[in-house]
C-alpha cells in the first residue's frame, strides 16, 4: 500500500516511511492510496478477535511493507500497557445510548492508543535500520504525555517535548515530567504554546540540524495516529448488538478533526456506520464549518477542556480532499485561500453523514451533572461535549476520550465528587524532572545537542 499527498506534489510513499516523514514535503497530508474495502464476511470474521488482533488485522492492510508476524508482536505490545482487559470497553448507558472508554491507557486519554503504536513503531524502525531517533513534539498537555508514554526507556530513543510553562494543568506536567526515564526530556518553555510551536516550526525548517539528528515530529497529523484510531470504531461497531449497528451515530468531541476523521474513514471502507456527530466546544470551527459551508478561523478562547483549544482543525484537509473530488489542485486552491484570508466557503457544501454541535464552558458542568444524575455515569470535560444533544432517532455511542480524574478541579464543582485514579495518586509523590528553556531556537537546539542520542 501507497500513501499519497492531499495536495498531489509528493511521490507516493510507504507506510514507515510515510509515518517518518509525517507532513508530506509539499505541505499536505499522508492517505491511503485506495482504501481497503471490508466486506460482510470480512466483519463477520473480525467478531470474536480480541483487541490487538484486530488492530493487527486491520493495520496489515496498510503496513503491507512490514513481515506480518512482526507488526502481530508491535500491536501485541502497543495495548499490553492498557489497564482494562477490554482496552476500549463498550458500556451500555440509557436506551440507545453507549459510552466507549478510551482512556484506559496509560496516560488515561484516547491518544494512548495511537502514540503506544508509534512508539513501537519508532523502536522497530531504529533496530531495522539500526539508528536513533530524537522526537521533538510541543504540547499544549495531553499529547506531550501520551508520546512521552509511547517511548519511555525504549533503546536508541529520546523525546524532547516543549511546553508553555505554568500553563498546562499540574497533573499534565505530572505525567510528562515524574516518568523517571533517562530519554525524556520535559522541556517547560519561558513563552506560550504558540512560541514554543514557532520555535519548533524553525527547527524543523533546518534540514541540516533536523537530518544530522534525526529528528521526527509527533504531530496529529501522521498517518499512523489516524489509522490507529480507526480500529477502536471497528471494535465498537463489533460490540454492538447487530440489530443497532446500521443505525449507530459516533459522537466524537474533537477539535482538530483527527479522531473523527479516523471514524469517518472506517466508514469510506465499508462499514455501515449511520452518521458522525462532530462535537467542539466552544472553539468551534467545526461546528460551524458543518453548520454553514463555511471554514473561518477564530480566536481560541481557552476552555475547560483545553485539550479541543483549536484554531485550525489540522487534520481536516483529509476531508476537504474528499469534499472537492479528491482533486489535489482543488484542494491546494482551497489551502491557499484559507491561508491567505483566514476563511474558505464551500459552494453547495453536503455534509454527508456528519451532524455537528458546541458546547459552552457554561454548559460543560450542567452536562456533567446531569450525565451523572440520569446515568449515574462521571465523564470529563471533554467528553461532556459529546453529551450536549443526542440525536433520538440514532443508536448514539459517545466517545470518552479522557478519564474524569484528570480534570478533578471540574468534576468537583460540577457535582461535588473529587475522582481519583490511583496511576495519578502514584505521580504526586515522584520528583519532577523539567528542564526551564528560553522558547527560541537557539536555546532549543543547544538542549537537543546535549542530549541527542
Ligand atoms: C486530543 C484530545 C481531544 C481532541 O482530539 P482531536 O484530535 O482534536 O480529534 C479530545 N479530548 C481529549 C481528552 C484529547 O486529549
Amino acid at each position: 500500500m501507497k500513501f499519497i499527498s492531499t495536495r498531489g506534489q509528493t511521490e507516493p510513499l510507504g507506510f514507515s516511511d510515510a509515518v517518518a516523514t509525517g507532513l508530506a514535503p509539499d505541505g499536505g497530508l499522508f492517505l491511503p492510496e485506495t482504501m481497503p474495502q471490508f466486506s460482510a464476511a470480512d466483519l463477520a470474521r473480525f467478531e470474536p478477535l480480541g483487541y490487538a488482533e484486530l488492530c493487527f488485522e486491520f493495520l496489515r492492510r496498510f503496513a503491507t511493507e512490514i513481515p506480518a508476524e512482526t507488526l502481530r508482536a508491535l500491536v501485541a505490545k502497543s495495548y499490553t500497557t492498557f489497564a482494562d482487559p477490554g482496552i476500549a470497553p463498550l458500556k451500555p448507558l440509557g436506551k440507545n445510548r453507549y459510552v466507549l472508554e478510551l482512556f484506559h491507557g496509560p496516560t488515561l486519554a484516547f491518544k494512548d492508543f495511537a502514540l503506544q503504536l508509534l512508539g513501537n513503531l519508532y523502536g522497530h524502525q531504529c533496530e531495522v535500520r539500526r539508528e536513533t531517533i530524537n522526537v521533538l513534539g510541543a504540547t499544549s498537555g495531553d499529547t506531550g504525555a501520551a508520546a512521552i508514554h509511547g517511548l519511555l526507556g525504549k533503546p536508541g530513543t529520546a523525546i524532547f517535548v516543549l511546553y508553555p510553562d505554568g500553563r498546562v494543568s499540574p497533573l499534565q506536567e505530572r505525567q510528562m515530567a515524574c516518568t523517571g526515564a533517562e530519554n525524556v526530556f520535559a522541556l517547560a518553555v519561558d513563552g506560550s504554546f504558540d512560541d514554543a510551536q514557532t520555535a519548533l516550526k524553525e527547527i524543523f525548517g533546518d534540514q541540516i540540524f533536523r537530518k544530522h539528528h534525526r529528528l521526527s515530529a509527533v504531530n496529529s497529523v501522521n498517518i499512523a495516529r489516524v489509522l490507529a484510531q480507526c480500529v477502536y470504531y471497528l471494535w465498537a461497531w463489533l460490540r454492538l448488538p447487530a440489530g443497532e449497528r446500521r443505525n449507530v451515530e459516533f459522537v466524537v468531541p474533537t477539535g482538530n478533526f483527527g479522531n473523527v476523521l479516523a471514524g469517518w474513514w472506517l466508514q469510506q471502507m465499508g462499514v455501515p456506520i449511520a452518521g458522525f456527530k462532530v462535537a467542539t466546544n466552544q472553539n468551534d470551527i467545526l461546528h460551524r464549518m458543518f453548520s454553514t459551508g463555511e471554514y473561518r478561523i477564530g480566536a481560541v478562547q481557552p476552555s475547560a477542556a483545553p485539550s479541543m483549544d483549536i484554531q485550525v482543525a489540522s487534520n481536516f484537509e483529509r476531508f476537504i480532499y474528499a469534499s472537492v473530488g479528491r482533486d489535489p489542485a482543488r484542494v491546494r486552491e482551497v489551502m491557499a485561500t484559507f491561508k491567505a484570508t483566514g476563511a474558505y466557503r464551500f459552494e453547495q457544501f453536503d455534509r454527508g453523514i456528519f451532524s455537528s454541535s458546541r458546547c459552552t464552558d457554561a454548559e460543560i458542568p450542567a452536562i456533567i451533572a446531569r450525565v451523572f444524575r440520569e446515568d449515574g455515569y462521571l465523564v470529563d470535560p471533554h467528553t461532556a461535549c459529546g453529551f450536549k444533544e443526542l440525536n433520538p432517532d440514532r443508536v448514539s455511542v459517545v466517545l470518552a476520550t479522557a478519564s474524569p480524574a484528570k480534570f478533578p478541579e471540574t468534576i468537583q464543582a460540577a457535582v461535588g465528587i473529587e475522582p481519583k485514579h490511583p496511576s495519578l495518586e502514584a505521580l504526586k509523590s515522584r520528583p519532577i524532572k523539567k528542564h526551564l528553556i528560553k522558547a527560541t531556537p537557539a536555546a532549543i537546539t543547544a538542549f537537543i545537542e546535549r542530549h541527542a542520542v
